[in-house]
């Protein structure tokens, strides 16, 4: 089976906040997905963390790569281009971009050989998965509102990131939130802060850091991401072996390449690669490898989409430490554009799906309604 063309489709009209000081609006494209045509009857489907033009760009870069190459080899053919792409956009667009072929060709192996990628991954250590519902922060009273909300819908799990928290030179404020939280949610819950270090021009320094990473135990908090810039890997190492609570961070990494230096000074317990963005499952689960063989473990980053959403299903499966995934609340990119959403058990976790391949169908309505029409799905 070779590939005969890519499809790409940027999704519009309903983009989530990010809590980025530059904030995103309903209509800008940060979310591509990537339909692989193959010369037989089987498509398989990636998602970009970039946009359309980004992607579109980086596709026309990799086209003669790929193109009439074997579809159902994932590893070899992601890595052939990244191989070929030192010179051009390494680390960014095009590796971005691979992260979609990557991740639609493991589908493929996956539809072509009846079986869920995170078996081809090399086995399901688990058949379902906790999700924690993530939401940016906002002022105590709203924020507890909507948190209650969602945890009536079945969420056990619960990470709340950016807005005013440390932002606003206040510890104060930071810890009425966090307090606030955990008195809606109750103690049973799983609670993660996110502070969002990959903002721009991040101001807080490694004793704020330190210091709110004290408070936070207060608060039961599982881990504390992203509290310093994502550059500051000395801070990082130094942060982790003396605050209290797990740090975590590594959603704005790309490449196996840039995490292992991280990974192997122990700049993180929990490294949080984003699957649309790092290079796509053979590179993801090359991370989470290494971070798992010095001491720390992976948790997906998961503010993207459905597609996104569904690899890091296969790749929890595949992980013996990866048993928490990011879910972005409210999101239609992660809730409609999948024939059938997602449904929580009664124990407030997802079935990892067992059907061939990444284990969801897109739905046609809701791809057209959110890519401005287009061809993903033409055939
Ligand atoms: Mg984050």
């Amino acid at each position: 089976m070779k590939i005969r063309e890519t499809r790409v489709a940027g999704l519009r009209g309903a983009t989530p906040e990010g809590g980025w000081s530059n904030e995103l609006k309903p209509d800008d494209i940060v979310h591509t997905l990537v339909a692989v045509y193959t010369d037989e009857d089987l498509v398989g489907y990636g998602s970009v963390f970039t946009s359309e033009d980004l992607v579109r760009a980086a596709l026309k870069v990799l086209e003669p790569l790929y193109t009439g190459e074997n579809a159902l080899e994932p590893e070899r053919v992601s890595e052939k281009l990244h191989q070929n792409t030192f010179w051009q956009g390494r680390g960014g667009a095009i590796t971005h971009a691979i992260s979609g072929i990557d991740i639609a060709l493991w589908d493929l192996l996956g539809k072509a050989t009846g079986q869920p990628v995170g078996r081809l991954l090399g086995g399901r250590y688990r058949e379902r998965v906790l999700p924690y519902a993530s939401l940016l922060m906002d002022e105590p009273g709203p924020l507890s509102e909507h948190l209650i909300s969602l945890k009536e819908q079945g969420f056990r799990a619960f990470k709340i990131g950016w807005g005013p928290f440390g932002r606003r030179g206040s510890d104060k404020l930071d810890e009425a939130i966090v307090k606030t939280t955990r008195e809606a949610l109750g103690d049973e819950v799983l609670l993660a802060v996110d502070a969002g270090g990959s903002d721009a021009f991040w101001s807080q320094d490694y004793k704020w850091a330190l210091r709110t990473s004290y408070m936070l135990t207060h608060y039961g908090v599982a881990w504390f991401e992203e509290p310093l810039d994502p550059d500051a890997m000395e801070d990082h190492v130094a942060l982790r072996r003396n605050a209290p609570v797990p740090i975590s961070g590594g959603e704005v990494f790309t490449r196996r390449q840039s995490f292992e230096p991280y990974l192997k000074a122990g700049a993180f317990d929990v490294v949080q690669p984003d699957v649309t963005k790092v290079g796509g499952i053979s590179e993801e689960r090359r991370i989470a490898w290494t971070a798992e063989e010095n001491g720390a473990r992976m948790i997906p980053h998961g503010w993207n989409t459905v597609v996104g959403l569904a690899a890091d299903l296969q790749l929890a499966s595949a992980l013996p430490k990866t048993d928490l995934v990011e879910y972005k609340a409210g999101s239609p990119y992660i809730d409609e554009i999948a024939a059938g959403a997602w449904e929580l058990d009664e124990d407030g976790m997802l079935p990892i799906p067992e059907e061939p391949g990444l284990g969801i169908e897109l739905d046609p309505d809701a791809v057209t309604r959110y890519s401005g029409g287009g061809n993903l799905l033409d055939g």
